[in-house]
Formats: structure tokens, C-alpha cells, sequence
């Protein structure tokens, strides 16, 4: 029940005492972020005026924004590579622990992150707001519990010897995450045991476990990514039967060998030769169309990040959901948590995120892709939070408790309005080049585009494109793209025929760039596209295949662009069918800019 005006909010009434302080709070950070921003950027100075970095450039203990804008340069991850293996190695910095992710970059390498200790705090009130707000929207639900598949990774130690972890691995293992309070709007289903268990099969197969006991008291099913829940579906797929032999039995499988969470399962777990009957029914067709709603009939809604990269998935989870609605609720990265989504119950091609002036300090650079690269006489003119303007575009840049000094993100954001002095922003794309034959550059936000055409043409034969990535092929002469595409066909007799995947080529062709299409048509500097259909289950592989060189799941995003020679190999080997543009794009001279 909503409490009383005393405690009412201007984003709605609350649904509790606890939730009035959480949104008390988003208003308070919002109605003055300037103010907000300068106490920040002064406290992360004063914190680390005596660091080396900053001593470096002489700001000489300055804590105002005057003289860190002046003297601070403006630095991507490759510039501060040197300092941070530096602390790896064993620089004594105070306080400080590193925190690798598997960053979303094409190669997939693992980026080592500076955080400290406090930093778990901020990240922990930021969590506490996505409830309050959801609560907002979606009533009832301290009736029920969230299925949320949870995942850590064993943590390394660097060679100085400090803790070395995804950011999410190093929040579950954190004392606010254990230890948070009991709320009755939060429950979810996954013990504590299996989220931190650092077998991804037992893990998955616990949680799944006790999803599927509780399947009435489900609520809300998600994961941090849309991957991650379609991951849990497909896990589903190939482990069900053992699912429902356990239920029927009331034993646990022994493959899940963990002594905390066989203990803690004996107490879960009962023979149930009703849901066990229920769960093989359900899962023994062919027909896995809504499964979601059929297996937790409860569910309201998912709570996946589906912007950016992860919008190609909203039509698989839509078919395996029933279209539920997706809440994408937070935007956050192993740098540093950035804001939530005020407006969580809104459509994904909505959804903007609001950044929270607490977090770090956040400066914007104009992002103009048809304007020259800033060069070093002329450094780019950063745009503080409350300057940013309303349908521009900006590449994200912060400055954290943790160490990072104007550091840019690399994603592009626009901004779509305000609330209250605070903007808000979608989530454009990655700032990367994805695909480059020659001075083509064809973006993630661009193969996206053309993958959402060309799927257009699969609408009608009741397939669609699960999953893709792109390589580069220079091997030829001329070179070409290549589009790696696993699908879900879902009638087998109504397959896409070879002619309309050569017309996906074509289709995709068509949406990308004048500069490729130019490269195509007059100069023949691009060969035709072609796209690989590759066996079902073959992204699956590849995310098994990060997962074992260190990748974490809850953050594991598929690389929309491939050329390491093991993942070609692995993609190569699955292939089942090729097909290439069986004609030239558009393109004119006088559409040429
Ligand atoms: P990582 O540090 O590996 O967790 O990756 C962080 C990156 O994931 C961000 O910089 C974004 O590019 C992407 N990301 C995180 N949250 C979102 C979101 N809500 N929507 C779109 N992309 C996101």
C-alpha cells in the first residue's frame, strides 16, 4: 500500500517507508546536480591530491573544476594501461584493489580496473534505488519472489598480489550484497550459495532448481543481460530432464557437488511428482514459445538489459516470454555505476537512463562522427552535466573516487531530456568500428541496423536472427564482410530458402553506410557481403569458449566483431550454409557527402 502525502514523491507515491528515502533521495540528487558535481569533484581531488597522477600534471592539491579541466588530460584506457599494471605489479598504492572485466571491446580482452574498498557503498545505494522506483510501477511485489540468475568467477591475484575480479563476482562477494536487509520487495529465488558458487553448472542448475520449485511465487525473471537469460533458457533446454528427476526424487543431482549448497538445497528440495509431470510436459515438445510465462505463470516482467548491443535479443525473449515487458533497469560498468532508469516499465527503444551526480564526477564530449578527430593543439571543449543539451550526442567521460581522471568511456549517449536539473540519456552505442575494408566504418549500432532489415525478409518464413557476429574478410581480394547468423527457425518446413538468405545479404548491404556502398558500387574496393548460417547453439559454444579464458558470465556480451583465430575456427567449423549478395547496392553519385 502507498504511504501517506508526508512522505509522497513527485515520481509517485511510494510503496513504503524505505522506498519515500530511496526516492527522496534521487530527488534531492536531481534538483541540483551542478552542486552535486562540484562536492564530488572536490572530494575525489581532496581524496587523491596526493596520488602521482595528479601530482604529475600539477594540480598541486586544486580541488576546483577550473583547475582540473586545465591541467587534467583527457585519457582513454590504452593511456593509463602503464599506471594501472603498474599498481598490478605491486606500487603500493593505499586502499587500492583491481577489478578486471571483460570489457566490451571487439577482442575481448580483459581489462584491469582500479577500484577501492568505498566504492562498494556507492554501488550499493544505487541498487537500492532500482526497487523503490520499480515499485512505482509495478505493484505487488513483496507477494512474490524475483528469479534472477546470478553468476561469479573464481578471482585471480595479480602478480603484486591484489585481488583481481569481474566487478559483478566482486559485488556478490561484497558485505552489502550478503549482508543487505531483509526487504520483502526483494526476495529472490537463487540461494546465496549457488549465486556465489564459482562452477557455472552447478550454479546454473541450483538456481534453475529452485526457479523452478518456487515457479509460483515467481514474480519477475531476469538476469544483468538479455544473454544471460537466454543463456538460463537454453540451459533449460539440454538439463530439464535432470531438472525433473530431482523434483520427482527429492535428491539432488550428484554432479552439484558443493557441500554449502547441498545443505542448503536439503532444505529446498522436495520429491514433487506433480511438478516434476508439469515440468516434463512442458518441455518435452518441440514448442518452447512462451515457456517463460508457462513455466512461472506469475512473472509481470523481465528485468534484462536489452539497449545497445543487447536490442538484437528483444524478439528471441519476446518469443520465449510471450512478450512480456523487458525493464532495463540501470546503467553501469566495471569504471564506475552511472544511473538508472526512472521509467522502468517503458518500452526498450525508450528507455533512458538518468545519471546519478553522486556516483563520479561526468563531463560530455560532443560527439559529431562527421567532424575531424580532435587533435592535440585543439583538446575537445567538455561539457559539464547540467550543459549537455537535449537530442545531442556525447561520448561519456568520468572521473572517479577510484582514480580515473577524466576518462572516457566509450559510449555514446543522447540526450533525451531532463528530470528535474538532471539529464537523461539513451544509450546510443559503443564507440567502436566495428568493420573496416578500407576507409568504410561501419559501427555496432550500424550492423545492427542492417541485421534488423535483413530480418525483415525472415519474417514471413517465422525465423529470425538469435544471434550474429561480423568479421572483416581481407583475405580476399577485395575484401568483404562476413555475417555470422545463428536462427530460429521455427517452422522447419517453412525454412528460409538459400535465395532469400542471398536477399539478406543485399538487405543489409543496403542499410550500411554511403561510404560502403560507394567502396561496392564505383570503386569495387568491397566485395559482396556474405553471410554464414551457422548450427544452432553455436554462440553458446563461444560464450563457453570466453568463459574458460576468463570472461565473466553476468557481463559476457557477444563481440559483434570477430578475428581471433580459435573463434573463427570454432564459427567456421559450424557452418551450414553461405550465401552472398547476389547483386550491388544503392548508390549515385549525388547521394555522395
Ligand atoms: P563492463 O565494464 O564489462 O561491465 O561493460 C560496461 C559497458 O556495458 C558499458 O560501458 C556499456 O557499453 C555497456 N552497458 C552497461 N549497461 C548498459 C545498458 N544499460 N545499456 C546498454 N549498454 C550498457
Amino acid at each position: 500500500m502507498a504511504v501517506d502525502s508526508v512522505t509522497s514523491s513527485p515520481l509517485g507515491p511510494p510503496a513504503c517507508e524505505k522506498d519515500a528515502k530511496a526516492l527522496q533521495f534521487i530527488e534531492d540528487m536531481t534538483r541540483n546536480p551542478d552542486a552535486v558535481q562540484e562536492r564530488v569533484l572536490g572530494e575525489i581531488l581532496s581524496q587523491n591530491a596526493e596520488t602521482e597522477y595528479l601530482k604529475k600534471f600539477g594540480l598541486n592539491g586544486a580541488t576546483d573544476r577550473h583547475s582540473f579541466k586545465s591541467k587534467i588530460p583527457v585519457v582513454k584506457y590504452e593511456d593509463l594501461q602503464p599506471e594501472i599494471q603498474r599498481i598490478a605489479n605491486g606500487d603500493r598504492s593505499p586502499s587500492c584493489l583491481l577489478i578486471p572485466s571483460l570489457s566490451s571491446s571487439p577482442a575481448g580482452e580483459r581489462k584491469l580496473m582500479p577500484t577501492i574498498e568505498e566504492e562498494m557503498e556507492r554501488r550499493q545505494q544505487l541498487y537500492n534505488l532500482l526497487m523503490p522506483v520499480m515499485n512505482l510501477y509495478v505493484p505487488g511485489l513483496d507477494k512474490g519472489k524475483g528469479l534472477y540468475f546470478l553468476f561469479v568467477k573464481a578471482s585471480t591475484k595479480t602478480p603484486g598480489g591484489l585481488l583481481a575480479r569481474p566487478v559483478l563476482t566482486a559485488y556478490y562477494n561484497s558485505k552489502q550484497f550478503k549482508n543487505n536487509p531483509y526487504d520483502p520487495y526483494n526476495v529472490c529465488t537463487s540461494p546465496l550459495e549457488a549465486v556465489l558458487c564459482t562452477d557455472s553448472f552447478q550454479s546454473m542448475y541450483t538456481q534453475m532448481l529452485c526457479g523452478l520449485i518456487m515457479r509460483h511465487e515467481v514474480l519477475r525473471v531476469g538476469a544483468v543481460f538479455a544473454s544471460g537469460l537466454l543463456r538460463a533458457i537454453r540451459f533449460l533446454q539440454i538439463n530439464w530432464k535432470e531438472l525433473a528427476y530431482d523434483i520427482s526424487t527429492g535428491i539432488l543431482n550428484p554432479k552439484v557437488t558443493e557441500p554449502s549448497i547441498r545443505e542448503r538445497m536439503s532444505n529446498i528440495l522436495k520429491a514433487d511428482q506433480q511438478l516434476a509431470d508439469f515440468i516434463t510436459k512442458e518441455c518435452s515438445g518441440e514448442n518452447w514459445d512462451s515457456i517463460i510465462t508457462r513455466i512461472w505463470p506469475n512473472t509481470k516482467y523481465l528485468e534484462v538489459i536489452v539497449t545497445g548491443a543487447m536490442a538484437q535479443y528483444i524478439p528471441t525473449l519476446d518469443y520465449y516470454s510471450g512478450g512480456l515487458p523487458k525493464s532495463c533497469t540501470m546503467y553501469a560498468s566495471s569504471e564506475c555505476y552511472f544511473g538508472l532508469n526512472l521509467k522502468p516499465m517503458c518500452k526498450p527503444s525508450e528507455v533512458s537512463y538518468t545519471i546519478m551526480p553522486n556516483m563520479a564526477y561526468f563531463e560530455f564530449m560532443p560527439h559529431n562522427p562527421s567532424a575531424p578527430p580532435p587533435s592535440h593543439d585543439s583538446p575537445p571543449r567538455l561539457v559539464e552535466l547540467v550543459d549537455v543539451e537535449v537530442g545531442k550526442e556525447y561520448e561519456l567521460v568520468v572521473s572517479t573516487y577510484s582514480g580515473l581522471s577524466r576518462y572516457r568511456v566509450g559510449d555514446i549517449l543522447e540526450v533525451t531530456g531532463f528530470h528535474n536539473l538532471a539529464p537523461q540519456f539513451r544509450f546510443v552505442r559503443r564507440k567502436n568500428v566495428l568493420l573496416s575494408i578500407e576507409s568504410d566504418k561501419t559501427d555496432e549500432a550500424e550492423l545492427q541496423k542492417a541485421i534488423e532489415n535483413a530480418s525483415v525478409l525472415l519474417r514471413e518464413f517465422n525465423t529470425s536472427v538469435v544471434e550474429y557476429t561480423s568479421y572483416a574478410d581481407t583475405k580476399t581480394i577485395p575484401g568483404h564482410y562476413v555475417i555470422y547468423w545463428e536462427l530460429l527457425v521455427k517452422e522447419a518446413a517453412n525454412s528460409p530458402t538459400d535465395d532469400v538468405l542471398n536477399q539478406c545479404c543485399l538487405a543489409m548491404e543496403e542499410s550500411l553506410n554511403v561510404v560502403y556502398r560507394q567502396s561496392r558500387v564505383a570503386d569495387n574496393s568491397i566485395g559482396p557481403l556474405e553471410i554464414r548460417v551457422v548450427k544452432n547453439g553455436t554462440f553458446e559454444e563461444l560464450m563457453d569458449y570466453a568463459i574458460s579464458r576468463g570472461a565473466s558470465i553476468n557481463q559476457y556480451k557477444v563481440p559483434r566483431c570477430v578475428n581471433f583465430t580459435p573463434i573463427m575456427e570454432l564459427l567456421d567449423s559450424r557452418v551450414v550454409s553461405v550465401h552472398f549478395s547476389p547483386a550491388a547496392p544503392h548508390w549515385t553519385p549525388e547521394r555522395r557527402r
